[in-house]
């Protein structure tokens, strides 16, 4: 079967990578190279706890991490890449009396949901984590959070991809177009390719392949990329105003703003004295870290915040694989499994009734 992907990001390389191992004849477009777009941006949080105040998102989260230790597995050995990734933890840190009752709430839902937690006082967390300030009220330790480097993992999955058969191209995707049964085609900067399907993972791009109309809008995130000689934490630190993703190499990622910007992909003053603000305020040694990046990328949102993952209702062999907002990299390996089932196998799993696109008339 050959299968055009429009989009190399995290979601179309895991997708490309899944496709090619079980057997498709998969072509990956990309207009600007793999993981050049949101994904080069991301914290690579694991944590659907933390994002899950929507009931589909957390399933689709629980479920995708469910899946994580066996997919890096398997990109890496694939790839012959290490990818880092560590299952480190989160803590979520209270620092006045809101955040503390906030977070005492969330502890008795984990508890009557069975999820492994632990709420502690803030002298407690200051000894799990001596970096941390010691305006802390209260922590919540979720101990199976984590983090992976985004951007080593997509390019794990391009190579992972190849190595399966896998073809990049760098080439930008204008249109897709019926062909007649059971072909489609899409029209390229290099030509135009037919294939028997297509699947569309262009994130905050999506809508601008004619003729897709996908409701999805560009959400600019601004995040820092700072050095310390040391790792300053050594779990994921979740505070009301930033988070903070320590690296083995001592690189800290601070996380970040959102932001109605439109398709602009610049970094701002005022993003970055934000970010340094409130990471200060979480950790003591923030002025004395190197300064390395600020890292623009642009979430591909939708209006209810859950990902299209699915058949067009109206183009016969298109799929999509977008929208994927704040959660991409914690979902590639539950979107890469669902296409995969459903263009290989006609198989429908039960979650994509989560993410039809059909929701939105696609
Ligand atoms: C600051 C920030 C922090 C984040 N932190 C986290 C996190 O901690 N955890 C998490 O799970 N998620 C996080 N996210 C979200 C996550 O990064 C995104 O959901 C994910 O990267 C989306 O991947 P994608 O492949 O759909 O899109 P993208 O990475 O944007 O890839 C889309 C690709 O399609 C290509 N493309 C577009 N149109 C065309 C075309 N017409 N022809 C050819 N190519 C095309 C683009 O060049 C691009 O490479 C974060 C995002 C940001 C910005």
């Amino acid at each position: 079967m050959r299968v055009t992907i429009v989009g190399g990001g995290i979601i179309g390389c895991a997708v490309g990578h899944e496709l090619a191992s079980r057997g498709a004849d998969v072509r990956i477009f990309d207009m600007r190279g793999t993981g050049r777009g949101a994904t080069q941006a991301s914290a690579g949080i694991l944590a659907p706890y933390i994002e899950g105040h929507i009931d589909a998102l957390l399933q689709l989260g629980i479920n995708s991490l469910a899946l994580y230790d066996r997919f890096l597995a398997r990109v890496s050995a694939d790839a012959q890449q290490p990818v880092e990734y560590e299952r480190s933890g989160s803590l979520h840190i209270a620092n006045n009396d809101a955040a503390a009752m906030e977070l005492a709430i969330a502890a008795r839902k984990f508890a009557h949901a069975g999820v492994a937690h632990e709420l502690m006082p803030g002298h407690d967390a200051m000894r799990l984590e001596p970096g941390l300030s010691s305006r802390m009220i209260s922590a919540l330790l979720l101990p199976m959070h984590g983090y992976v480097r985004a951007a080593e993992l997509t390019s794990a999955l391009a190579a992972a991809a190849v190595r399966c058969g896998a073809h990049m191209m760098t080439a930008n995707v204008e249109e897709i177009c019926g062909r007649g049964p059971g072909v489609v085609a899409v029209k390229t900067t290099a030509g135009l390719i037919e294939s028997d399907a297509v699947i569309l993972a262009a994130g905050c791009w999506s809508g601008r392949v004619a003729p897709m109309t996908p409701p999805v809008r560009p959400v600019r995130g601004q995040l820092l990329h700072l050095h310390f000689n040391q790792r300053p934490v050594s779990r994921v630190v979740w505070g009301s105003e930033c988070y903070l993703v320590p690296w083995r190499n001592g690189a800290l990622l601070v996380g970040a703003t959102v932001e109605e910007a439109g398709f602009d992909e610049t970094a701002t003053a005022a993003g970055v004295t934000r970010l340094l603000e409130a990471s200060a305020a979480l950790l003591t040694d923030i002025p004395q870290a190197r300064f390395e990046a600020v890292r623009v990328g642009l979430r591909p949102g939708t209006p209810d915040e859950l990902p299209l993952i699915g058949p067009s209702s109206t183009m016969r062999g298109v799929y999509y694989a977008t929208g994927h907002y704040r959660n991409g990299v914690l979902l590639a390996p539950l979107t890469a499994r669902l296409v995969a089932d459903l263009v290989i196998d006609g198989k429908r799993d039960p979650e994509l009734d989560l993410v039809r696109p059909d929701r939105f008339g696609l």
